[in-house]
């Protein structure tokens, strides 16, 4: 007789699970976009760690149950695994709405600036608020996420820019991680936009994140990665590779803001430090796909971001499907160029905007990211051995996600083991 395993929570009966039977472990060019959707099925966890799946009518005979077990139903309900959200800027304050509404009227973006608007209000807003307050802000945010799905959230810092600031943002960061039941991966994002009291000097201003700024948040162990917007009036090439490179020195792993705007070489440089991904490449063309393929760099797109900027043109999807890139979906929320948070409504856009497929969607949504924030082998997919973070759907199959735009079909979301939110 096979030795049952031991099991504290279950959820049991479930219309459907979706398992990716291959999934990508480590390398760019393992992965597969295969899904399976299994009937009648139950999944079992033990300390929050997935320890067994299988058909439901088998659970008796190969699942010991603890003396405190919860067992919860799961009929009517699909699971799939916690959505992944990659690229987040959460932790923020104030409000953009009247640059939104400019902006359909057909204001630019650089009339906005002088008229007040743009990243530099944020930073504003952002400095003359205390960690508490943001704090509390931001955790309502983040509660608005998890009850979409998300169980794995990655947040930038980089509307403080300045030492000061910056800390005090990552310093939320952490206080939401400790704070909330889902696992957050804090990104440095110092180098997001040059400040009004360096514009006439950007060098210096990158040259004081490499040697002061970098070194103090790294040894704070405040982030796990570090983060550039490499654009025209932003950070060039030299600069980005500067602030990447020494971010690399003190243990952060690189990440990259490239090609949303115009291509000036973002996607070369992410490729040759190895960032762990390029996150937007709106204008990224075949050539930067081909430079992409097999780089084992994590192509995230935001189809959320050129939806809510009214962009005619969004990222080629289908073209990095084609030449066999793990392509990632994330919301990239943030006051000015996002404010779409759902991650079912990203994998809504991604059908539509980006021509992916309901599985597409939902692996670019899951298992991708997880892979871009380094975390592939803990979370994103449902497997043995890995977290116990599932959504369950008020449906029979995930294919209902994407299609039913607008309605929260969130049943239950659970996170390490626990139901952290029901509806
Ligand atoms: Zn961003």
């Amino acid at each position: 007789m096979v030795e049952k395993v031991i099991s504290d929570f279950v959820v049991h009966g479930l219309s459907s699970i979706v398992i990716y039977p291959n999934p990508y472990r480590s390398k760019a060019s393992e992965f597969s976009w295969e899904t399976q959707e299994k009937l009648d099925y139950s999944i079992a966890s033990r300390d929050g760690k997935i320890c067994w799946i299988g058909k439901a009518e088998a659970l008796s005979e190969s699942v010991k149950l603890t003396s405190d077990a919860e067992v919860i139903s799961g009929r009517g309900l699909s699971a799939v695994p916690g959505f992944v959200d990659s690229h987040t800027h959460l932790v923020y304050a104030g409000d953009r709405s009247a640059e939104f509404e400019m902006r359909v009227q057909g204001r630019k973006y650089l009339d906005i600036l002088a008229s007040g608007g743009g990243i530099l209000k944020t930073v504003s807003a952002v400095r003359s608020m205390s960690e508490d307050e943001l704090f509390h802000e931001s955790k309502e945010r983040a509660w608005k996420m998890i009850e979409s799905g998300v169980t794995t959230l990655e947040i930038k810092s980089g509307y403080g820019l300045d030492l000061e600031n910056e800390i005090k943002i990552l310093k939320v960061v952490k206080r939401l991680a400790e704070d909330l039941p889902i696992r957050i991966i804090p990104t440095f994002m110092g180098a997001h936009a040059v400040p009004a009291e360096y514009r006439e000097n950007s060098d210096k201003f990158v040259e004081m994140i490499c040697r002061k700024w970098i070194p103090a948040i790294a040894d704070s162990k405040l982030a796990k990665f570090n983060d550039v917007f490499t654009e025209n009036k932003a950070f060039n090439v030299e600069q980005s590779r500067l602030i990447l490179e020494s971010g690399k020195k003190s243990g952060l792993i690189p990440k990259i803001h490239a090609d949303e705007i115009n291509v000036i070489g973002g996607v070369d440089l992410a490729v040759e430090i190895g960032a762990a991904s390029a996150d937007h490449l709106l204008k990224t063309g075949s050539d930067g796909i081909k430079k992409l393929a097999g780089s084992g760099v994590i192509p995230t797109l935001l189809p959320g971001t050129s939806t809510f900027l009214m962009e005619s043109h969004h990222a080629s999807a289908r073209e990095m499907i084609e030449a066999g890139l793990p392509v990632a979906i994330a919301s990239d929320m943030n006051p000015g160029s996002c404010q779409f948070y759902s991650a079912s409504m990203i994998q809504t856009l991604a059908m539509l905007q980006l021509r992916m497929s309901a599985s597409e969607a939902l692996i670019a949504a899951t298992l991708h990211s997880a892979h871009s924030l380094q975390v592939g082998n803990m979370t994103g997919s449902i497997e043995t051995g890995k977290s116990m973070d599932l959504v369950l759907i008020e449906a029979g199959s995930f294919r209902q996600i994407g299609y039913r735009a607008g309605d929260n079909i969130v049943n239950m979301v659970i996170a390490k083991g626990i139901p952290v939110f029901s509806q």
